[in-house]
Order: C-alpha cells, then structure tokens, then sequence
C-alpha cells in the first residue's frame, strides 16, 4: 500500500488492469463542514488551452495529450493488422490496453494537481465551472477527441470531489453564450463569434478581452448571480466597482 488509510474501510474491489491486479478500498469518512466561501475562480474549458480562468490566467494542454492520440491511432492500427485470436494479437491487444492504462493514470495526476492548484495554492473556495450536461453535447466545441471527452468529464468530477473532501465549494452554471456575451456591459454580441476569433471585442461598450478570459468571467458571474449573499459575491460586486472607478 503506498498511502495510509483514511476512515474506516467499509469495501474492497478487486481490479485487473493491464499492468496487473489492484484492490481499491473504499473508506467511509466523515462529512467535512463547508468553509464560509469568500474567494472564488471560475474556468473555461477548451481545445486551444486547457483551461483559462476569470483572472485571464491559461493552463496549456499537456504535451503528452497529442503524443497520446498519435499512439492510439498506431497502436489500434498495428491490432487490426494482425490475426485475430493469434499469439501476436494478443501481444498487441496487451499493449494497446497498457497505453489506455497509461494515460488514464497521466490524464488523473494532470487534473488532480491542476484542481489542487486552482482550490489550495490559489487559495481559492469557491471554483466555478460550465455544466458540460445542459450544452448540447455533440456540437459542443469540446468533444470533438475522445481524450478530451473523458477528460472534462473527470476534471469537473475531481472538481466536486476534492470539494465535498476538504469543505469547499464547486457550482457548474449553464454555459450557454458565455462565449457569445460581453463581460463587462452583458450585451450579447449581434454577430456569432467563430472560434477562430480570439479576442471578443464589444461593439457595445467597447470591451477588448482574450475570448476565453471574456467566457470565464461570464461563468464566474453567473454564478455570482444564483449565490448572491455570499461573502465572494460581495468581494467580486465590490472588485468590479472599484475598477469601474478607476
Ligand atoms: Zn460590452
């Protein structure tokens, strides 16, 4: 075992992955109390960068993603090309279960330190995300590879449980226009925003923002609107007002 048991272990499930046996142990831990929520972040997902938040910081996607694709194209490749059944296929079969094993593992350590990131080191307690659920899924401009489907989907699942651990707070808002809608005035643009266009100029108020920054502040108040009486939202009201006056 290479991490001490936390709780009390109440199930243990027997696992054969492609490297070998793993047992899991699920533990029973006490409920943790919510922290008052006073400082929030919200992100963006995408294909350009991983994931860009309210402050306009990015997070690349990581180099292994690609290297990733390219070796499941050549490994499911080298399988259809070998007799089905035969010791070769076998051989092969292995591997291509072993690279899937792999990279489930990186894609975890990837998004279970980029979740810490953005809660502890940050020291953010509030972390807002979009609700991949309610956007139409097969148009989404998410999924179009299947390592990113998996992936949102466990980073916004990470999202949640590290804050249900350690006390904090994870709300998903509805993403639609977030992309599409001014900021600062909350105007929606009049022509549809292609995704090659990277900066979201407003023609209303005149707001010049990186379009990902734009999306991401939209998110945050978004939910700043369904939280209102939360310390956070006062602290954001109160941010956004003191740069109107400057
Ligand atoms: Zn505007």
């Amino acid at each position: 075992m290479h991490r001490s048991l936390q709780g009390d272990p109440k199930e243990v499930t027997l696992v054969k992955k492609a490297s070998g046996w793993y047992a899991h142990i699920s533990c029973e831990l006490p409920d943790t109390p919510k922290v008052e929520p006073t400082d929030a972040i919200a992100v963006d997902v995408g294909t350009t960068h991983y994931l860009t938040t309210s402050e306009g910081e990015k997070e690349d996607n990581p180099r292994w993603y690609r290297q990733a694709e390219g070796l499941l194209r050549k490994h499911s490749k080298d399988l259809s090309r070998k007799k089905k059944g035969s010791q070769r296929w076998q051989k092969q079969k292995h591997k291509l279960a072993l690279h899937h094993e792999r990279t489930t593992n990186k894609r975890k350590d990837f998004i279970g330190k980029l979740v810490y990131k953005l809660y502890h080191h940050q020291k953010n307690n509030v972390l807002v995300a979009e609700d991949l659920r309610v956007s139409n899924m097969i148009q989404n401009k998410h999924l179009s590879k299947s390592i990113s489907d998996a992936s949102w989907v466990t980073f916004f699942e990470w999202c949640a449980s590290i804050a249900e651990r350690d006390g904090l707070h994870f709300h998903q808002v509805d993403p639609k226009n977030t992309s599409q809608t001014c900021s600062a005035c909350g105007q929606k643009s009049q022509k549809k925003l292609s995704l090659a266009i990277r900066t979201f100029n407003c023609q209303f108020c005149g707001t010049s923002l990186d379009r990902d920054h734009n999306a991401a502040l939209n998110i945050l108040l978004r939910a700043a609107c369904a939280h209102r009486g939360e310390r956070w939202v006062t602290n954001l009201t109160e941010t956004r007002n003191l740069s109107v006056d400057r």
